[in-house]
């Protein structure tokens, strides 16, 4: 297994919205034991294809570091089917580095996707892991958690922002 290199804001790939999976290959499997190795070296609970820089509809969750005992799940072409009430919650991101915030999510959702043998599954999320899903969601859709800040709260962001843009720049 091999450690990949996280992107961070300001990274193209971040930005726009993933092509989906058509069929699971060897290198599905590989890419998916890189990206959980990726994740746990970061200290991260939920990693998206895009923050190590391949474009495609797949996202990783250790719901167990959440303390929900859901276990390890691999989630390709997710789709959010819907969505009930609102709760806010503190968020932070490998992408985003040394920036926490409150963001508002829907506190239960209802998904579809498939794993990684492409079964079909449907199954609903509440609270913590509906929002590390939505935020893994967003990713896949060229959304950040801080895009989701109210435009004043993102103000007083923006140098630190900058920052980060500028230093992804720098690595490309
Ligand atoms: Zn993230």
């Amino acid at each position: 297994m091999s450690i990949l290199k996280v992107h961070i804001y300001g990274s193209p790939i971040l930005s726009k919205i993933v092509d989906p999976i058509l069929k699971i290959t060897d290198d599905l499997h590989k890419i998916v034991d890189d990206m959980f190795e990726t994740m746990y070296s970061e200290d991260g609970i939920g990693l998206s294809a895009n923050q190590v820089g391949l474009d495609m509809s797949l996202c990783i969750v250790d719901f167990n570091l959440a303390e929900d005992k859901l276990g390890k799940k691999v989630f390709i072409n997710m789709e959010i089917l819907e969505k009930e009430g609102e709760c806010l919650g503190e968020e932070g991101c490998l992408s985003v580095p040394d920036i926490r915030e409150k963001v508002n999510r829907a506190k239960k959702i209802k998904i579809k996707y498939q794993d990684i043998n492409f079964n079909e599954i449907e199954e609903e999320y509440i609270g913590f892991p509906a929002r590390v899903l939505q935020h893994e969601y967003d990713h896949l859709h060229g959304i950040f958690f801080v895009d989701r800040l109210s435009p004043l709260k993102k103000s007083f962001l923006k140098s630190k922002l900058k920052r980060l843009q500028e230093l992804s720049i720098n690595e490309q």
